[in-house]
């Protein structure tokens, strides 16, 4: 099958609540247009060049996400070319997305990264350092950025019953977190988590948005 019946199918197989991220990284134009012909309009890249390229080249209403670890001399470019940055893993990134959408006037919403794999090459927050971070910046109310949701990528694994619990704590963890910030906020709604291999747990377990690259537009040459 090709992107454009990939993308078709997954928008029959996919509950409503759940929203659909092609992940786009290492593909060509040609391909996210098909993706686009089909009905897709929210597309994830983990560069900053790459997503520069690209978005020139598409429709201006491709929604990006940026997925990918971010450097703060970057963080203006990604915030006038994103609508939302999935990937936020550190307190000094936040805090210079906060002063760069203020600085251009750019709506961003942001997603904390969570370390939810029992992996240390991923980036993102502990759960505590992810409370703690946002007891800090939750008054500072930016009215260009905010805080849209989490983000978590399970660990690498067959063990199923390991992914499943790692989605499972992150949910626990997202439902407490909304209720305990975020209770009169309705930004902060996307908990989003699950790739090719794993998306059918993560949505079991509550996930709201799903990350998907290889199931689409095939295998990645690096
Ligand atoms: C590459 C990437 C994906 C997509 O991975 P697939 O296994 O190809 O679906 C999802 N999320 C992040 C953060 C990524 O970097």
């Amino acid at each position: 099958m090709g992107v454009f019946e990939n993308i078709i199918s997954l928008n029959e197989k996919l509950p409503k609540h759940v929203k659909l991220i092609a992940v786009s990284k290492f593909h060509s134009v040609d391909r996210i247009n098909e993706a686009y012909r089909a009905g897709a309009r929210f597309f994830g890249e983990s560069r900053m060049q790459e997503l520069i390229e690209k978005k020139n080249k598409l429709p201006a209403d491709i929604r990006w996400h940026f997925i990918g670890h971010l450097q703060r001399n970057k963080v203006r470019e990604v915030v006038s070319l994103a609508d939302t940055i999935e990937s936020v893993d550190s307190e000094r990134l936040l805090s210079e997305i906060l002063k760069q959408s203020d600085s251009l006037k750019k709506r961003v919403r942001c997603f904390l990264q969570i370390h939810i794999s029992n992996e240390d090459t991923k980036y993102g927050f502990s759960y505590e350092e992810c409370e703690a971070i946002l007891k800090k910046y939750i008054s500072a109310n930016s009215e260009y950025c905010c805080i849209g949701g989490l983000m978590g990528m399970a660990s690498n694994t067959d063990d199923m019953q390991e992914v499943r619990k790692e989605f499972g704590r992150l949910k626990e963890f997202y439902e407490y977190i909304k209720e305990t910030y975020f209770k009169t906020d309705d930004d902060f709604s996307d908990l989003s988590m699950g790739m090719s291999g794993d998306y059918t747990i993560a949505i079991e377990e509550g996930s709201t948005m799903v990350r998907l690259g290889s199931i689409i537009f095939g295998n990645r040459e690096y």
